[in-house]
């Protein structure tokens, strides 16, 4: 089976952008942050499970806990960039969203001591209004990207038929884009592999919905955020539809993830790309 890959957007549970209850950043060092304890059981459960992951890291946390970069370094994983400070690409204006792609994969880099090449954006906020997102991810010093959800989806979606990894030419160079993994269901595109869509979904639905990607020449795009391993974790005070898509099925999120573990071959992107351009 052709390998896939797997990511984590490191983030804590108070980070529901999109939801208009995401705390601003000036309040979040006075919040429990169970971050790191999270993250560090998914790093368990992948050496368990002899895979490898991209960290998508959000600058705040980077900076808030820079030995957590360097832990995944130590075991493998390569790091990239969630952003800074979790805002939506869609609020904000190109410089500012530049301003914010920068200063995230400078302190990444400068902690981690490596290059960091990937971005993925916070909600998957890249849109039909954000027609500037990659010239100004290349310009910021990025090479590959993420943050395509090719369906629809509440804060983010992007309507376009190009489900598998391929190149987008900008004026600063060139970025690999990898969409959100999804497969048409009754000529529908739908994810089965991240976030609400893997805790919603029984497992035997995703394991044989990502056995037609990968026949289909893609691989899977898997994600997954700290606090879906977590089941305790403080609850939002959130509307009713974002309560479920937030909280659905929580415990189920690790067993799914020891299941894909073993049922696919996970690693990060940069493994990725290093292995597509061996062959
Ligand atoms: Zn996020």
């Amino acid at each position: 089976m052709p390998p896939s890959i797997f990511s984590i957007d490191v983030e804590d549970w108070f980070n529901l952008s999109g939801t208009g209850l995401e705390p601003p950043p000036s309040e979040w060092d006075r919040l429990e942050s169970r971050v790191e304890r999270n993250l560090r059981l998914l790093f368990g459960l992948l050496a368990e499970g002899g895979g490898t992951a991209t960290c998508f890291f959000l600058g705040y946390f980077a900076k808030r806990f820079p030995h957590l970069v360097r832990e995944a370094v130590a075991a493998g994983h390569e790091v990239a960039s969630h952003s800074y400070f979790h805002r939506l690409v869609y609020e904000m204006t190109p410089a500012e969203f530049y301003e914010d792609a920068l200063a995230s994969r400078k302190l990444l880099e400068d902690i981690s001591g490596k290059p960091v090449r990937g971005y993925r954006a916070p909600a998957f906020s890249v849109t039909d209004h954000t027609p500037w997102f990659f010239d100004k991810l290349a310009e910021a010093g990025y090479q590959y990207d993420s943050s395509v959800f090719p369906a629809r989806h509440q804060t983010g979606g992007l309507a376009t038929s190009r489900f598998e990894p391929h190149g987008i030419e900008t004026a600063a160079g060139t970025i690999a884009e990898f969409p959100i993994t999804v497969v048409r269901v009754l000529g529908t595109p739908m994810c089965f592999f991240g976030g609400g869509y893997l805790r919603l979904f029984p497992y035997h639905l995703m394991r044989s919905m990502g056995r037609r990607a990968l026949k289909e020449g893609r691989p899977i795009v898997f994600y997954i955020h700290p606090r879906e391993i977590d089941p305790d974790h403080p609850r939002m005070a959130l509307s009713r539809r974002r309560k479920f898509t937030c909280y659905v099925n929580l415990r189920s999120t690790r067993p799914k993830i020891e299941h894909i573990l073993r049922d696919f071959q996970v690693l990060s992107f940069d493994q990725h790309m290093a292995n597509a351009a061996r062959h």
